[in-house]
């Protein structure tokens, strides 16, 4: 298959039979761009690792790969230089997919380093499918005094409906803003109107492909960023700038695992996790699974493994006290997930077990609020 570009932007795949090839001139290679950066602004760091906001098609498969470094993001996007100066650093060059709790170390240690030389904010460039993990691995390695702004896009930039732009100038704004807290900001609507701001621990891509795919579970968005205006607007719940004194904690206990519960499920599914240190399991409804598997659970916790439930529902609490079912999983020793999603609770679990020896303190540290990841009562009725 051949793929051919429309003048309108978009490609065509046609069968390389009916086509007339004809030898293209020969092009000298073009001279790298330069940006011109204003430095009377505040300095931001943009630490890019991939995904389709580093995106371009490859003629040659007619697939997306991820190919611009930090520095090319500045340079795809010119209305960045309005905003701020940066200072670019190209960690990887990956689709978010084959992101790693180790990469998310290396990423938390980039950061770090950034913050610590004195930038006013941090981007994090990032592939959209795994944004979230990443977000939430970084709220729980780094106490930040200033913003940590996580953004992708969900269409490459030689598409038309790219969302790059406005995302990546919402994201430099949220940068310089007085926020101080892990975020994610992308595109709010399905219009190039406004992003959003979602705490890093409480948010979710919701849709594979919109460019609204993003949003704020079990609580509203820490606030918005209009286009082009780029005017900030948080909520008062959102963590003031220089809140949290900086400091890096980027230990992981990556023998961690996750499983979601469905009726029939073999208990030897639990088996696969035997020599784990945490499992969480996402189980239905207040938290449950069938009586069936709960003599796996209670040998997973009796050999060492810190087992946690959330749930499959996208909102609401875990209470394993209303059904029998529930009440068995407690006495097996199962750590109840208040309202944590299920994998930000596997990601505080890797980063509890890495960094508490004590397995009572760790199993206290689950069940308590550390970068707002588990509510004491749920926001607004969510
Ligand atoms: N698969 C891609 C990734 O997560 C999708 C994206 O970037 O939007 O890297």
């Amino acid at each position: 298959m051949a793929v051919v570009k429309l003048d309108s932007g978009y490609n065509i795949g046609v069968t390389p039979s009916l086509c007339k090839f004809i030898e293209h001139p020969k092009i000298e290679p073009t001279k790298r761009l330069e940006v011109t950066q204003d430095k009377k602004l505040s300095e931001l760091s943009i630490i890019s690792t991939g995904g389709t906001i580093a995106s371009r098609i490859d003629y040659r498969t007619g697939s997306v790969t991820s190919q611009f470094d930090a520095s090319d993001i500045l340079i795809a996007i010119p209305e960045l230089a309005k905003v701020a100066q940066y200072h670019t650093k190209s960690l990887y060059t990956i689709l978010s997919e084959n992101m790693t709790p180790k990469i998310w170390q290396d990423l938390a240690k980039a950061v770090y380093e950034e913050i610590k030389r004195g930038v006013t904010g941090v981007i994090v460039t990032h592939g959209t499918d795994t944004m979230a993990y990443s977000a939430a691995a970084l709220s729980f390695m780094i106490d930040t005094p200033v913003p940590i702004v996580f953004v992708g896009s969900q269409r490459s930039a030689d598409r038309p409906s790219s969302d790059n732009t406005m995302n990546a100038v919402c994201a430099a704004s949220v940068a310089k803003s007085d926020l101080g807290e892990v975020v994610v900001v992308m595109h709010a609507t399905t219009n190039d109107d406004f992003c959003a701001i979602h705490r890093g621990t409480r948010v979710r891509k919701m849709h594979t492909s919109r460019r609204d795919a993003f949003q704020s579970i079990g609580m509203p968005p820490l606030g918005t960023v209009s286009y082009p205006s780029r005017e900030v607007k948080l909520e008062n719940f959102a963590v003031q700038r220089g809140i949290h004194k900086l400091a890096l904690h980027e230990k992981l206990e990556q023998r961690c695992g996750m499983v979601q519960f469905y009726p029939g499920m073999s208990p030897d599914v639990l088996k696969g996790y035997e020599g784990y240190k945490g499992l969480v399991i996402a189980g239905t409804g207040l938290g449950h699974v069938s009586t069936t598997l709960i003599p796996g659970v209670h040998n997973l916790i009796e050999s060492g493994t810190m087992v946690v439930m959330t749930s499959q529902c996208m909102h609401g609490r875990v209470c394993d006290r209303v059904y029998d079912t529930g009440r068995d999983l407690l006495t097996a020793g199962v750590i109840e997930g208040n309202d944590m999603l299920a994998e930000v609770a596997l990601v505080k679990l890797m980063w509890v077990l890495g960094n508490e020896p004590n397995p009572m303190k760790a199993r206290e540290l689950m069940q308590t609020d550390l970068k707002g990841e588990c509510m004491r009562r749920s926001a607004h009725g969510l």
